[in-house]
């Protein structure tokens, strides 16, 4: 079980069932449980799909593709069964979000997953757990069997003469099925590797069939939206970036945890207030955002508001929420071995700039932390991340070439600081210069 932080700054939406019990559907229903599906089902598919448009939600998994423009792109009429997926493959580091939100309201996201059902006219829908979360699994079969058990699920609900299936599934433990093509892969029962795309899920999905994918936090806002209206949650959060999203905070921060802020928020007041400051009294050297996989910022450069546009702008990604936080007392080479060893472990192989880029430069990083490195070695880290942005089938390729690039470019200094045999200014490693080859 998770611990629960709050700070007075948040507001909350999606988690504001979060430690009262309502996993237990007679409290989640005390709670205004399925109440949204139930509005949704009276006013219809074009309501709904409406409403989302209204409300700007973006998604929460990472892209941050408006949530009822995706709705909207599944046709009407299709001679395969429709489908909704929800996406709880949750495994970028430094995000912790759905598993909060799949152990303290898993109703919502049955909810949540009914109303976008209902929204593009899918009879069935999945909530894909990822293996490692497996004792989320427990919670949700009980909250699924919950729903059967009161005429939620199954046929005609609410006594509507709709009828509606939602199964959960688990996955064997694999970065990669994230991706929501390796996702459908993995759920019909395949290696999880991603499909060629176009044709996009929504108009080939699974089995064929039209298919909506959403992330776990996005699902879980749909019923909000629903019984609050669109209008009322875009103006929680910022133009284009409506409402708000569970940030994790981590790393060298004071008080670490997930928070629901708006969208919008600066991130220095996260870190400052929110977070309590840097740890031990140490200083702020740089900033992950959103999740390992996008840019680093270094300390000046977080005066900014954490929604989608102004990241992007600032050349960084708002991705998965996940905030990492370090101090200077941080070794960016380090950080930098760390990432990329990550990405190299769960490349599926399948391209050969991810295959072989993630690998090369994971192996460059070993020697040049170890004291190893030589001067072409940092532009050969950054030629081999550069040849590999835009050229893999799914964006891992991208996710393990982003940071790399990042770090070079802003914190080379201290690349060069680890030259020619010098230890890591960082730390007392002493390790010996591993025996690994140079890329010529
Ligand atoms: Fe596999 Fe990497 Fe290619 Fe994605 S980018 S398909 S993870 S090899």
């Amino acid at each position: 079980m998770a611990d629960l932080v709050s700070h007075p700054d948040e507001v909350k939406v999606v988690s504001q069932r979060f430690g009262k019990g309502a996993a237990a559907m007679d409290r989640y229903l005390e709670l205004d449980g399925y109440k949204a599906v139930q509005k949704a089902l009276a006013s219809g598919p074009e309501w709904i799909i409406n409403e989302m448009k209204a409300s700007n939600l973006r998604g929460r998994g990472g892209a941050g593709f408006p949530t009822g423009m995706k709705w909207s792109f599944v046709p009407k009429e299709s001679a395969k069964p429709k489908y909704v997926l929800c996406n709880g493959d949750e495994s970028e580091p430094g995000t912790c979000k759905d598993r909060l939100i799949l152990e303290h309201d898993p109703h919502a996201v049955i909810e949540g997953v009914m109303i976008a059902a209902l929204a593009v006219g899918a009879k069935t829908g999945f909530i894909y757990i990822r293996g490692e979360y497996r004792y989320l699994v427990d919670i949700m079969r009980k909250a699924i069997a919950e729903a059967y058990a009161r005429g939620f699920l199954g046929k005609n609900i609410f006594g509507s003469g709709v009828d509606l299936d939602v199964r959960w599934h688990t996955g064997a433990g694999a970065y990669e099925v994230g991706e929501e093509s390796a996702l459908m892969e993995s759920l019909e029962g395949k290696r999880g590797i991603p499909r060629i795309r176009p044709p996009f899920p929504a108009v080939v999905g699974l089995w064929g069939g039209p298919t909506v994918i959403n992330n776990v936090e996005t699902l879980a806002s749909v019923p909000h939206v629903i019984l609050g209206g669109g209008e009322w949650y875009a103006k929680l959060g910022t133009p284009k970036n409506g409402g708000t999203r569970l940030f994790c905070l981590s790393g060298h921060v004071q008080k670490p945890g997930v928070y629901e802020l708006p969208l919008g928020y600066n991130l220095r007041k996260m870190i400052d207030d929110v977070g309590g400051g840097i740890w031990k009294g140490h200083k702020l050297k740089a900033v992950v955002p959103g999740g390992s996989s996008v840019p680093i910022l270094k300390a000046d450069e977080i005066d900014l508001a954490m929604d989608f546009d102004t990241l992007m702008k600032a050349g960084t990604f708002l991705g998965s929420g996940g905030v990492i936080v370090l101090d200077d007392h941080t070794c960016i080479v380090k950080f930098c071995l760390r990432t990329t060893k990550f990405y190299q472990h769960e490349s599926c192989g399948w391209c050969i700039p991810c295959r072989e880029g993630t690998d090369w430069m994971k192996k460059t990083l070993v020697r040049f932390h170890a004291g190893g490195g030589i001067k072409r070695d940092i532009d050969n880290l950054n030629y081999l991340a550069e040849n590999m942005l835009g050229r893999t089938f799914c964006p891992l390729g991208d996710a393990a070439a982003m940071p790399v690039i990042g770090m070079i470019k802003k914190f080379r200094e201290e690349f060069e600081a680890h030259l020619e045999g010098r230890p890591c200014p960082f730390e007392e490693h002493g390790a010996a210069v591993e025996q690994l080859p140079v890329l010529a």
